[in-house]
């Protein structure tokens, strides 16, 4: 029996889908203007955990990312570098995929673009309008937050003391500057993006976005609405309120927020320089595995202090989980099976499963895999550990791993002549300015397990 904390309730509950097995589920996808950080990466990583461990419990999971192309930082940046916006987003939503297959990021079902779906954002503005959620002003269409008598309930807002009528027209804004916000922004500066609607030329607010294409995908009440912390508001809770305020129904059951992520005990900023990209950690030879495997060792409503050493700890942890599952896969036990490793077998398993349910406390799930090696190795030492014991075993550590996504496929051991061969193609690709296929070769000499270092000499290499 799954439990996941409610946002919007506060309590842990048993977690029920509203339609018999499949989950419906959205996620806040990345806005495309910049590379994604590892405190993105958190959110993203922990939602995949999720999506992941719903399909192990057997339930069919449709679960939507959105790609928010559209909003205030976008403009800036494609007016800043004078590119289309296709052009701008365009590259950095293909380079957000690629970080999501380095870190082993499931595809969700359906991953909409918000400028493909203008008429359903008219449609939900039409509707709040129909039922008297919204007012004109200056070309622009605004939601009236004191039309809607549930606002705040999510953040736990309260709306005293907020200006009756006082407007906000910027994406993202703090608690204390609760305003009525824009739904249909007017086109202002030359060069903004701009399209044709019944409430004049504009663009949508980012908030409308998520409503119009949640519900698009999975239907005006569905069962799971994820995202970082700092969504809840104003974000997730102008949500409830434009789609609620459309349908009359209620939105969502299922509110789930990942905590913030700290760099080194500190808040993650360029200024600081302790700011991380996951293609930074990969180049400077963290294996992506590793990050991944640091960023959910936490559980995700806890914050997490992410530091560069524990990504030698992470890579020392999972090589210890390889090296059990390579030794089981060539233990040469006595013909039959043992009944020792059955009761192992059955403790990890519900352990595992334990720690999951309690709202995916992935440090418990993680403690069990490990006393799992712990009893297996025990097992193996004793001699009480059969051949036959040897399928159900790995079974066991590739569904856990169905989960985590953090042990790969077991790979052969490189050998020099490879990997000179590899830096040869690295150093050819320099040479011809391909920065992006060597840095690519980079990765995959990283991933298994090889690190390289230049110098004025040449480029050196060690194992890890
Ligand atoms: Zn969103």
């Amino acid at each position: 029996m799954l439990r996941l904390r409610n946002t919007l309730s506060r309590t842990l509950e048993e977690f029920k889908p509203l339609d018999g097995n499949t989950v419906r589920m959205y996620a806040c996808g990345p806005t495309v203007y910049d590379y994604g950080h590892i405190g993105n990466f958190r959110t993203f990583v922990s939602v995949d955990v999720l999506h992941r461990y719903l399909k192990y419990l057997g339930y069919q999971v449709r679960h939507i990312m959105n790609i928010t192309d559209i909003e205030d930082k976008i403009i800036r940046g494609m007016l800043t570098e004078r590119k289309s916006l296709e052009e701008f987003t365009g590259f950095y939503s293909q380079e957000f995929l690629k970080d999501c297959d380095a870190l082993n990021i499931q595809r969700p079902e359906v991953m909409p673009y918000a400028t493909k779906h203008l008429p359903q954002m008219i449609e939900i503005m039409r509707r709040l309008s129909d039922n008297g959620h919204t007012y004109q002003s200056d070309g622009s269409l605004y939601f009236s937050i004191s039309s809607f008598p549930g606002y705040g309930k999510l953040s736990g807002l309260k709306l005293e003391g907020n200006l009756a009528g006082a407007r906000v027209d910027v994406d993202e804004y703090e608690k204390a500057d609760a305003r009525d916000f824009v739904l249909w922004k007017a086109a202002k500066e030359e060069g903004e993006p701009r399209w044709p609607s019944p409430f004049g030329e504009g663009r949508p607010g980012w908030h409308l976005e998520c409503s119009a294409m949640s519900m698009e995908y999975l239907g005006e009440s569905f069962d799971i609405h994820c995202g970082g912390v700092d969504l809840v508001f104003p974000h997730h809770e102008n949500e409830i309120a434009q789609s609620e305020g459309a349908t009359g129904k209620p939105f969502v059951r299922f509110w789930v927020h990942t905590e913030f992520l700290l760099v080194e005990g500190q808040k993650m900023s360029k200024s600081k320089g302790n700011y991380y990209t996951v293609r930074q950690l990969i180049e400077q030879g963290h294996s992506p595995m590793a990050i991944r495997y640091l960023l959910l060792s936490v559980p995700y409503r806890t914050q997490l202090n992410f530091m560069l050493d524990g990504l030698g700890g992470a890579e020392t942890a999972l090589e210890g989980l390889r090296n059990i599952r390579r030794r089981v896969a060539d233990f040469d036990g006595a013909v039959g099976s043992h009944p020792r490793v059955l009761e192992i077998l059955t403790r990890a398993r519900e352990g595992f499963e334990a720690g999951m349910n309690d709202d995916l406390n992935t440090s418990k799930a993680l403690a069990a895999l490990f006393e799992f090696r712990r009893d297996l190795n025990t097992a193996m030492d004793a001699g009480e550990f059969g051949a036959d014991d040897r399928a159900g075993v790995l079974e066991l550590l590739e569904r856990i791993d169905s989960v985590l996504g953090v042990l790969g496929e077991e790979q052969e051991l490189m050998l020099d002549p490879e990997i000179e061969a590899k830096i040869e193609e690295r150093n050819s690709a320099r040479r011809s300015r391909d920065f992006k296929l060597a840095d690519q070769i980079r990765g995959e000499l990283a991933e298994r397990g090889i690190i390289l270092e230049d110098t004025p000499q040449g480029t050196k290499w060690k194992r890890r």
